[in-house]
């Protein structure tokens, strides 16, 4: 079941687009299923559910973050995690970065980028992002790889792919204004319900976690 969901997903994804598993309220044998079909990638939201499965998998699974992250959780998952894909706020940024100092470790991350209208949603406005890659030289424990992005939530996909449009013309832009940060090429967007919309706007990062494991269990 899971391995054949999986193969009809990475069927569609060109080569080079990266499938993060979303296995948040899946069980470590879930994981493990996908894990023996060839899934290394994985990604996470919670810390203490984090913190519970990393020790009982594999350790060659690499692990994205890709939930709200409070700083006072930072030692739950950074030492675990290949990527964050969700600093939201300078504040989280500014953490890693010391969290990093102390404990030598650099981390990739991706700035989450504020989509859609709802004035709840979390992320960075443009200007912030902006604002960040100017100083980007004065984090020595953090690289920018990229922009994460969650549409708006909808089921009408046209407002689907004008978010993903917008985040994608962000990338493009940001590409062109900073040539000599060769690592910030990454574009995490898309989940079950709207990746192949991800792929056709130039998603690198796909993160599908009901397609594969079915329906999450609360
Ligand atoms: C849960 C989650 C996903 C996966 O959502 P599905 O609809 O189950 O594919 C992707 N991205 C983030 C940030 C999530 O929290």
């Amino acid at each position: 079941m899971i391995k054949d969901n999986l193969k009809s997903i990475l069927d569609r994804l060109p080569s080079g687009v990266t499938l993060v598993a979303v296995s948040k309220f899946h069980p470590v044998d879930s994981i493990m299923e996908a894990y023996n079909a060839g899934q290394r990638t994985f990604g996470e939201s919670r810390p203490q559910e984090f913190e519970k499965k990393v020790p009982q998998l594999p350790s060659d699974i690499r692990w994205h973050f890709i939930g709200h992250l409070q700083t006072n959780k930072l030692k739950m998952v950074l030492p675990y995690v290949s990527m964050v894909e969700s600093v939201d706020t300078v504040h989280l940024l500014d953490e890693i970065e010391k969290w990093g100092r102390a404990n030598s470790k650099v981390t990739d991350v991706l700035l989450e980028m504020h989509l859609g209208a709802e004035d709840t949603k979390q992320g960075l406005y443009e200007e912030e992002i902006l604002d960040l890659l100017f100083r980007a030289d004065s984090y020595k424990y953090v690289r920018f790889r990229g922009l994460m992005g969650m549409a708006s939530h909808t089921d009408d996909m046209s407002i689907v792919r004008a978010d993903f449009e917008r985040i994608e013309d962000y990338m493009a832009y940001l590409k062109d204004l900073f040539p000599e940060y060769e690592d910030f090429d990454q574009l995490s967007i898309g989940m079950s319900d709207d990746y192949p919309i991800a792929i056709e706007c130039g998603a690198t990062i796909v993160r599908v976690g009901t397609a594969i494991f079915g329906p999450r269990q609360y």
